[in-house]
């Protein structure tokens, strides 16, 4: 396959991408683990942030709790944040601060699985490594028109050719050849749309050849789409004094481990699992509400401005803490925050539906 157009291709869009510049194994390996369930847009915007804060392995796998959990908001899947600083702590323990330069070593490394050690093979050290996540998973179904649904299958035999061979045998460098399917997935061969007019390798992809390129990878069959979503309503109750409000500290086990909420509630939920928050039935009025999301679940999110007495009649079971709103390194959550922009604006109230 000519790979020389499409080398250029990315070389000429998107080599000005942060974690394309002042390369090192390090900086490779924070945006693989940001990119893996982020998009190129956000991880963009906290990436040098992020480096600025952490600019090496020992500064990362010094990093106490709260840091990371400032330093990693707005990025969302936290415990990734924790998986990267046991792998930065486990290079600079067991390994003096180098990276191993293999893969079965890189693979014995809590927390690298064998995409990131491709990665690192492949993106980091430039040596030949194919890094399979899901856009170069689809791209080289298409290209090959592999027989097989999306997931391990396809991507063991993705690997399986590689390896004896069989595709992607290039004198040019397997870095730039990673990065540039990865743009070409991301871009103009996506899951619901490949534009193959404009693809760089439509000459020799045989699904293109085909004319119905979405044909690949094959669809799951009927019955396994995905997960639904669930719709969630919670209740944010915001008790004020002086300029500090009472909020509590999300568990390890939660949702945003580390930040900090104003007592949260379930007002009501599809999903009869979650137990995230208490339940409370009430028949208090909210002032207004506003959307957010997180994973499966759209969730309302109800606000409340309570007194501390008529608070105390609540049943949350968390330890509270009076915590300052004007701190910087308050790390309040995403929802806490606009929960308290909303009621700084004096936003006219919404009603609850
Ligand atoms: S020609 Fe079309 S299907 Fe083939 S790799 Fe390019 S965009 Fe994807």
């Amino acid at each position: 396959m000519k790979l020389t157009a499409l080398l250029t291709w990315s070389e000429n869009q998107y080599s000005d991408l942060p974690w394309r510049r002042n390369r090192s194994l390090y900086r490779t390996l924070v945006s693989e683990i940001m990119l893996q369930q982020t998009t190129v847009t956000t991880v963009r915007n906290h990436f040098e942030r992020f480096l600025a804060r952490f600019p090496d392995l020992p500064s990362l796998a010094q990093a106490s709790e709260e840091e990371l959990t400032v330093a990693w908001k707005g990025l969302g899947y936290y415990r990734r944040a924790r998986s990267l600083k046991k792998i930065a702590e486990a290079i600079y323990r067991d390994h003096g601060g180098v990276f191993p330069d293999n893969r079965a070593a890189l693979m014995e490394i809590p927390g690298i699985g064998p995409y990131t050690a491709s990665a690192l093979i492949g993106i980091g050290m430039d040596l030949p490594a194919l890094a399979v996540d899901a856009n170069l998973e689809r791209v080289i179904a298409r290209l090959y028109r592999l027989p097989f649904e999306k997931g391990p299958k396809l991507q063991t035999e993705i690997q399986r050719r590689f390896e004896a061979g069989q595709i992607f045998v290039t004198d040019l460098s397997y870095r730039a050849l990673n990065e540039a399917l990865m743009d070409l997935g991301r871009t103009f061969c996506q899951a619901r749309k490949a534009s193959c007019e404009l693809c760089p390798l439509k000459v020799e992809c045989q699904a293109f050849e085909s004319g119905d390129p979405l044909n690949w990878p094959k669809s799951k069959p009927a019955g396994s789409a995905a997960p639904v979503a669930h719709e969630l309503h919670l209740l944010r109750v915001i008790v004020q004094k002086n300029d500090s409000i009472l909020v509590y500290r999300k568990g390890s086990d939660e949702w945003l481990a580390g930040q900090y909420e104003v007592p949260t509630f379930i007002l009501s939920s599809t999903d009869p699992q979650l137990s995230q928050y208490p339940r409370l039935t009430t028949d208090l009025s909210p002032g207004f509400s506003f959307n957010t999301g997180i994973t499966k679940y759209k969730i309302k999110n109800s606000v409340l401005v309570l007194d501390e007495g008529e608070f105390k009649k609540l049943p949350f079971p968390a330890a509270s803490e009076w915590r300052s709103v004007q701190a910087e390194d308050s790390n309040f959550s995403t929802a806490t925050l606009k929960a308290l922009g909303k009621l700084a604006k004096s936003e006219p109230l919404l009603p609850m539906d």
